[in-house]
């Protein structure tokens, strides 16, 4: 029977080799296997330079049989060992099989082959020793070599035991047992898009010859993730257009004018535009699902809180996510701040259009849970704000009208849908993304929703410098204290932000302060959200215990107010700490991440970040979004010892030169190798993707033609019945994103 490219690989790898296929490269099927593009491809009739080899990396290389000899071996008389030697015409490599038989017959001298193997030195020369190797013939018969002038041989990356070789093999072994590959694209698509067949693109990658460019035969795979990816995509936004939820048509004199009235600044333009388009859509009768992106510090929370407000004029109440506590309390305080006497609803004195902010969080004591637990269910509470507590089956609200989920790569699509079960018809939705997205990512991971950008910081922002500061220069470091001194003699505040919290030298006394914020299920203290860097050196990392205790002793700095904060403080210890900052009344914060998202104190100024290189691009940026956010200049002082040329140090030097996020965003795709958009972990949303480069602009116009064109398709066929391969192909996907998903947990 021919196979599909759904077959399972065991079908063309053996057993054996299929387990190891499927863990370590997750091939699964012969399809997977033709998606396995080569490493690179060794020029068609060239001899590889044999100069430089490295010990213990596999190579393959295209080279001639110089000599070859069979000898019989002194302990074992009867055997005979194959001895040859391999030349590029310059240099040499020994070949060694310990019995020749099967091998003497075909390693020929002058002739030419490729040949695969792990090199040793052996008596100071390179050695291959059992290569695997496959002969073109001798290099004096014109007809033999043509076949080896005349392809460009693919070399795999390998896995295991599994050799470049094998994989040609299976490869091999695939196009034969192939049926012709099924065309998921339509024709018509197909020409007016200048794209080959599936299949002859596989062609291209596995069996390219010397005209050929394997690089058509990838962009047809790239092109159909993009496709596959938009048609889940298109199809999402149609389910979710075929929900019916209640309009709330906003009133006109109620919460969300008098808030206006009140607001101590003009809204920028972008504020306003999008208010309008978030009130309009509000008052649609399906629901809203859009996506709020804007540069760090550009004003989003005003413009949820009016669409909250909207929400509550209209009838309606209006949840709040946040991705931490600390940034749910200082929601709940600074939206209960903006609002004064219109957040006193019910209270004596309090405004008489006015509403309740209630506070939901997993470490609040369990008399305040219960109060914001019973206002939400009431309708008491026009406004709750909360963690993933919120999520929770058990909290109900009256008539939840709209959800704004803020920070969204923190939340998965799955909490999102549980928020949205919390009526009896769908709240509107809409997410905020701490940091500019760019376009391919809005368009991939986010493409089911519709997307507004605010563009402009407001009016009166100062501008952030940022310094790279040398660690391994006692100068630089000790001029870093003297100028947070200086900052803050000047009435201003200071963060200083640690890649972890470290333990205190000290225990702290209290039985179990540790547990009780564990137990409550807040993660704070966010991981940084690349995985451990090339050129990042391996060290002890600053933690904030060890690093208050380091400031406390440096003279510098003698009289100033230290605190610190971090996940791991009780709930209240951490409401309290920022308070008190907010306040003034700290000079200088140390924390982790904890205050990378949201924290706004405009007072503080300068930001010192330990062990700078530990971050990543975006998150840098997010970080450095906490000072520069009132009227005096901030200073941003990255720490480090990453060395100049280092991948960790490029990514400081990116930060160093711009404070455009969009710019940033774009530029810390590219630095990232391949995979993960925004990093799984936190999107909980399938990011991963093999072929497209979201850091690549060729790429970029690829995915919006591949999503103008499944859009298209999607409306004219919504459930692809017309189009069975591709309908398998969206059905794949979707598994694997569910697998993906649940193995995250
Ligand atoms: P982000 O977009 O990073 O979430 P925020 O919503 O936290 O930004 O806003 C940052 C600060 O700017 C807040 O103190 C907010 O009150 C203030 N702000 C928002 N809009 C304006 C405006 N139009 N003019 C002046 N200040 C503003
Ligand atoms: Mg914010």
């Amino acid at each position: 029977m021919l196979l599909t490219e759904d077959s399972a690989i065991a079908k063309v790898s053996g057993p054996k080799a299929a387990l190891l296929l499927e863990r370590n490269k997750g091939i699964r099927t012969v399809g997977d296997l033709l998606e396995f593009v080569p490493r690179k491809y060794l020029p068609p009739g060239e001899l590889t330079d044999l100069s430089s080899l490295t010990e213990g990396e596999s190579v393959v290389v295209v080279a001639r049989v110089k000599t070859a000899a069979t000898r019989s071996m002194a302990n074992r008389p009867r055997q005979r060992m194959l001895m040859a030697v391999l030349t590029d015409g310059r240099h040499q490599v020994g070949l060694t099989f310990f019995k020749a038989w099967g091998h003497e017959d075909k390693v020929l001298p002058g002739h030419i082959g490729v040949f695969s193997g792990t090199p040793s030195r052996y008596q100071g020369k390179w050695q291959l020793t059992h290569p695997e190797y496959e002969m073109f013939g001798d290099e004096a018969d014109p007809g033999v070599i043509e076949a080896y002038r005349n392809r460009q041989i693919p070399v795999y990356s390998t896995t295991g035991t599994i050799s470049s070789f094998k994989i040609r093999s299976m490869v091999k072994l695939a196009f034969e047992s192939l049926g012709e590959i099924r065309e998921p694209l339509p024709d018509t698509l197909r020409r007016r898009r200048r794209l080959i067949g599936r299949g002859d693109a596989f062609e291209l990658i596995h069996r390219p010859t010397v005209d050929d460019d394997p690089g058509r035969g990838l962009h047809r795979l790239r092109y159909d993730e993009a496709f596959v990816l938009q048609a889940i995509l298109a199809q999402r936004r149609r389910a979710v257009e075929s929900l019916e939820a209640t309009a709330r048509v906003t009133r006109p004199g109620g919460l969300l004018a008098a808030f206006d009235a009140r607001l101590p600044f003009e809204l920028t333009d972008g504020q306003r535009e999008i208010g309008a388009v978030l009130q309009a859509e509000l008052a649609l009768s399906r629901p809203m699902h859009r996506l709020l992106q804007g540069e760090v510090g550009s004003g989003k929370t005003v413009v949820a809180l009016r669409a909250m407000l909207a929400a509550v004029d209209a009838g309606g109440q209006a949840a709040l996510l946040a991705p931490t506590e600390v940034l749910a309390a200082q929601h709940h305080r600074s939206i209960s701040a903006m609002l004064g006497d219109l957040a006193e609803g019910g209270r004596l004195g309090g405004s008489e259009i006015g509403t309740t902010v209630a506070l939901l969080t997993g470490g609040q004591s369990s008399a305040a849970r219960r109060q914001a637990l019973n206002d939400a269910v009431t309708g008491h509470a026009g406004i709750v704000v909360g963690t993933h507590a919120l999520i929770q089956q058990h909290v109900a609200f009256l008539d939840l009208a709209l959800v704004v989920v803020d920070e969204q790569h923190r939340f998965g699509v799955e909490q999102r849908d549980a928020l949205r079960e919390k009526g009896s018809k769908p709240p509107h939705l809409l997410v905020m993304t701490a940091t500019p997205i760019p376009r391919t990512v809005a368009m991939t991971v986010f493409g089911d929703m519709e997307t507004s950008t605010l563009r402009e910081l407001p009016k009166g922002r100062s501008p952030i410098a940022t310094h790279i500061v040398e660690t391994n220069r006692p100068a630089w470091v000790e001029r870093t204290w003297q100028r947070v001194a200086e900052e803050v003699a000047a009435g201003h505040q200071v963060f200083v932000v640690c890649p972890k919290i470290g333990e205190p030298a000290v225990e702290e006394s209290g039985a179990g302060s540790a547990g009780a914020a564990e137990e409550a299920g807040d993660d704070d203290d966010i991981e940084w959200d690349d995985d451990p860097q090339e050129g990042v050196p391996l060290k002890e990392l600053t933690g904030v215990h060890a690093m208050l205790d380091e400031l406390s002793a440096t003279p510098a700095l003698a009289g100033l107010r230290l605190a610190a904060l971090h996940g791991r403080l009780d709930s209240e210890v951490k409401d309290a700490t920022m308070r008190a900052f907010a306040a003034g009344e700290v000079d200088v914060l140390v924390a982790t991440t904890v205050i990378e998202v949201g924290v706004d104190v405009p007072n503080a100024t300068v930001m010192v970040v330990m062990d700078a290189e530990r971050f990543g691009i975006s998150q840098l940026h997010q970080l450095r979004g906490r000072i520069g956010r009132g009227e005096a200049r901030g200073l941003c002082l990255l720490m480090t010892d990453a060395q100049p040329g280092t991948d960790a140090r490029e990514r400081l030097e990116a930060v160093a030169a711009t404070t455009d996020g969009f710019v940033l965003a774009r530029r810390d795709l590219e630095l990232r190798r391949e995979g993960d958009v925004l990093g799984a972990r936190q999107s909980g949303r399938s990011s991963s993707v093999r072929f497209l480069r979201m850091g690549n602009r060729a790429d970029e116009d690829l995915i919006a033609q591949a999503r103008e064109d499944a859009s298209a398709l999607v409306a004219e066929d919504p459930t692809l019945a017309g189009h069975p391969q591709l309908a398998a192909r969206v059905a794949m996907r979707l598994d694997e994103e569910q697998a993906a998903y649940l193995e995250r947990g």
